[in-house]
């Protein structure tokens, strides 16, 4: 249900709980439908408030309240309290002194299809608290700078709920009647309410153990349902591998004797930190080499990384309120970024980030739901766990540690983990540390945390012959976003490096200062700013923002040479990759306008001698080597343009692609032949990046529907031992003319039915097909036995890949794809107002398209916000996108 006008709730407004909760005692009582719990929460008046009143607001909701009680008398009655929809206000509570408050509620796990509190996912209950999830299990000052000790108490049928679990150390259990047990969990850190976790069921799990720095031995367990047990142990390597790093890099120790995850096929987002019982989404569980591709792999190591660094950067120091959700998640982002770059390539991994930041985030950026990375206002702080939060909110942290250096990083974070253990504190606090550790001063900087929009730097050179002098003016411009007409100028970290024609390092020496160094970091502070070089005898090829110094937008007018001379000479890893999308999306952007002029199309082949030589040059990273190879996606594609051509897009990238593919056949064949061998199980650097440029190759060759490759396709296909090589021959097949696209798709499904999160797989890469007939097949698809609109994965697979991996065939012009997602929002709407919002985002960049295509769009955004019992989550998107 909706109020008329969901309440927004701002930043400006926040004022300190006035009350606080010292422990609680929770005790649970299963059932599958009938939930009781009872709480017994030890409260006392927060001397810091400045409220007058003598009453006590706890937030709940969905609660069947069956009794309120004060420290231990009569139960209250109906005249003591008042309940709301969300809320129970207890009118009187003592005021000088400490209390005991009490209160019994039923809840029902079953028909929680939200999944936020308790719910039922595969006969296995687990919960969700964060962000406001806990108010759903029972009255509670759900807030995160309400921090208090748990103990947890949970009574259940011993059959139907062998493993019971909570967060800390198990301290009892027990046998009780009518074959139920009981366990009682203690947590002996302080912690808000929605690091409480709960899961209980037929689990089994998977054990090692860890010892830590100074010596502690940790017990690591991965609880999964039991046909999954052979699919733990990269996990378990990889919690290992985390918990070590941590130490090295941070100094930061794990705090339990206990660290448990458990995995669960029905969860919103890919998992959760709860104190040490984290709850994991499968898919960033479960791994074995024939059902996980070596991206998995990677991504079950970033996220388990990810959960376990939450311990220290957002458990032991927590969020004040959830605006400052990016203290917590743009730290820890940054975290297990850097952790991935160290166990992989570190220059492959920030290409990979950038890549996401730069197609999703500053579309976000740029459009109707556009926010800072701390925001000023919400409606339903479900809807602000966004790219912007978490990525942009990483690149900010990244860019504060460039401007200090990584031994000023560390003292800052280590003052930061000294001055705040225990407490809920603000972004500013974060920043605060990291000034007074270093002496700096971070006070422009911080318009970053105020400021949203994506910057764009635009940069000028001038080489002056006779002083040999280079100067660059940059100028820096953010375009006005909701609520932000005018922006103030920011503090952009800016790396340079100077290149010869010769492509020997030339050495960058800035006026006024004695020092010359192969790269310098330019601090630009003001809207316009010259920065001059000195020294040069000749003009150099500036390559700018090296490793995505800043996460900005750069213009800056290069020639095609010039890019190719970059591709092939640049010294920073990532600016050379960058090199390489510059040139072929110009390239594609010159095509494209052919195109809509109707004329023929034809390659420039300054971009066949760029590949070529990629292509013939040595190379150890071979995934780096891949990247380097991958032409701009067409959703980067379409960010570039004022108003987005999809079709066009489409046809001019794979142009580019089938002629690069017939120009360098031989090349790419022979890299093809020498990188394909059977390498079940290996994964290592080398078998990874064989694998990747194997794979990238057959990418292209498939574009020349040629009947031998379409064999090699069919045959890595049937002959594969391991998902990466097998799902990369079916995206050939499928994506591509091929005799054979049927047959391979029945034997995959056949192959891999018992296995949920393959199928998720050949959901989403039927749904991402850009051949003809897609559309009929999501539908088809949709009435399949294994679709499931009540699992998150299962709609991200579908629904989510058709509408945000599939541009061309989403946006038909007959407007057949708007309507069915408006369709399937509304259906989700109901069952899951997280999932349904999150589905949203394809229709919010509506202003983006033709005239024909915004009416389409914006009929069915329409549509959505007539929908009777609109969500506050949907209402939200919705209507900011409409505005
Ligand atoms: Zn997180």
């Amino acid at each position: 249900m909706r109020d008329a006008n969901p309440q927004t709730i701002y930043l400006k407004d926040y004022t300190v709980p006035d009350y606080l909760i010292d422990s609680v005692e929770l005790n649970f009582t299963l059932d599958d439908e009938n939930t009781q719990v009872i709480s017994r929460l030890t409260m006392r008046r927060n001397p810091a408030s400045q409220s007058a009143g003598k009453s006590l607001t706890l937030s709940g909701e969905n609660l069947k309240l069956l009794r309120v009680n004060l420290n231990d008398g009569d139960d209250l009655t109906a005249v003591d309290y008042q309940q709301t929809a969300d809320s129970l206000v207890i009118h009187e509570v003592p005021q000088d002194q400490r209390f005991v408050l009490t209160i019994e509620n039923l809840i029902n796990p079953k028909a929680n299809t939200a999944l936020e509190g308790l719910y039922l996912s595969n006969g296995m209950l687990c919960t969700q608290c964060e962000a406001e999830g806990f108010r759903k299990i029972t009255y509670y000052l759900d807030r995160p700078d309400v921090m208090a000790r748990f103990r947890t108490t949970i009574i259940a049928d011993k059959n139907r709920y062998p493993v019971l679990l909570s967060n800390g150390n198990k301290v009892g259990h027990g046998e009780l009647s009518e074959n139920r047990h009981w366990v009682t969990w203690e947590d002996p850190f302080d912690k808000p309410c929605y690091l409480f976790a709960l899961v209980a069921g037929q689990l089994h799990c998977v054990e090692g153990n860890f010892t830590t720095q100074s010596g502690r031995n940790i017990s690591l367990q991965v609880f999964v349902e039991p046909h999954d047990l052979d699919k733990c142990d990269h996990a378990l390597q990889s919690l290992k591998n985390a918990m070590r790093w941590d130490e090295e890099v941070y100094g930061r120790e794990y705090d339990l004797d206990l660290y448990m995850i458990v995995a669960v096929s029905h969860f919103n987002m890919g998992a959760m930190e709860n104190k040490g019982l984290n709850v994991f989404n499968t898919k960033y569980v479960l791994a074995r080499p024939d059902t996980a591709t070596d991206s998995d792999y990677e991504h079950i190591e970033g996220v388990i990384g990810h959960e376990y660094f939450h311990n220290w950067t957002g458990n032991r120091i927590t969020c004040r309120d959830w605006f400052q959700l990016s203290l917590k998640e743009g730290f820890t982002v940054f975290r297990d970024q850097e952790f991935t770059g160290d166990r992989t390539s570190k220059a492959v991994k920030r290409i990979e980030d950038v890549n996401m930041l730069r197609t999703r985030q500053f579309a976000e950026d740029a459009g109707p739901l556009a926010h800072p990375i701390r925001p000023d206002s919400y409606m339903e702080i479900n809807n602000f766990y966004t790219l912007t939060v978490y990525e942009k909110g990483a690149e900010v942290v990244r860019m504060i540690h460039i401007l200090l250096g990584a031994e000023g990083f560390r003292k800052g974070s280590d003052l930061y983990f000294q001055r705040h253990d225990g407490q809920a504190v603000t972004c500013d606090d974060f920043v605060k540390a990291m000034e007074d550790a270093n002496g700096a001063d971070l006070a422009q900087f911080r318009r970053w945390y105020s400021q949203a929009g994506t910057p764009v730097l635009t940069v000028r050179q001038h080489y002056e012959p006779t002083g040999q002098t280079l100067t660059l003016t940059i100028a820096q411009s953010c375009p006005p976003t909701p609520g932000q007409p005018v922006k103030e100028p920011l503090h952009i970290p800016v790396k340079v490096g100077l290149i010869n024609r010769d492509g020997s390092v030339a050495s960058c020496k800035l006026k006024d200062s004695d020092q010359a160094s192969d790269e310098v970091t330019l601090s630009v502070t003001e809207a316009e700013q010259s920065f001059t070089f000195e020294d040069l005898t000749q003009q150099p090829v500036v390559s700018l923002l090296r490793g995505f110094s800043a996460p900005v937008k750069l213009a800056m007018d290069y020639s095609l040479e010039e890019l190719a001379f970059l591709l092939s000479h640049d010294s920073d890893t990532f600016n050379r990759w960058e090199a390489g999308q510059q040139l072929a999306g110009a390239i594609i952007m010159r095509l494209i306008e052919d195109c809509r002029n109707g004329w023929n199309m034809q390659l420039d082949p300054i971009i066949v001698e760029a590949f070529r030589k990629v292509l013939e040059q040595p190379w150890d990273d071979l995934s780096y080597f891949s990247l380097l190879l991958d032409l701009p996606s067409e959703t980067y594609l379409a960010e570039q343009m004022q108003v987005v051509d999809v079709e066009t897009i489409h046809k001019a990238r794979e142009f580019v692609k089938r002629t690069l593919a017939q120009q360098l056949q031989p090349q790419f064949q022979v890299l093809y032949q020498t990188n394909h061998r059977d390498e079940s199980g290996q994964f290592d650097a080398g078998a990874i990046g064989r694998r990747r440029i194997k794979n990238t190759c057959l990418s292209y060759l498939s574009k020349l529907e040629n009947a031998d490759i379409q064999n090699w396709a069919e045959q890595q296909f049937k002959t594969a031992r391991n998902m990466t090589d097998q799902m990369a021959a079916l995206t050939a097949i499928v994506n591509n003319p091929h005799p054979a696209t049927r047959q391979c798709l029945t034997d995959f499904y056949q192959q891999w039915r018992n296995e949920a999160l393959v199928i998720d797989k050949w959901f989403a890469l039927q749904a991402s097909s850009p051949m003809p007939g897609t559309f009929a097949t999501v539908q088809a698809l949709m009435a399949h036995d294994a679709f499931d609109l009540k699992n998150p994965n299962r709609v991200r697979s579908l629904i989510g890949a058709f509408s945000q991996a599939n541009q061309l065939h989403f946006h038909a012009a007959n407007g057949q794809g708007y309507q069915f997602l408006a369709d399937q929002i509304i259906a989700l709407n109901t069952i899951n107002p997280q999932v349904a919002s999150r589905m949203l985002s394809a229709l919010t960049q509506w202003r983006r398209y033709d005239e024909s295509r915004q009416a389409l769009m914006k009929a069915q955004l329409e549509r959505i916000m007539g929908t009777v019992n609109i969500s506050k989550d949907v209402y939200e998107v919705a209507s900011k996108s409409l505005a």
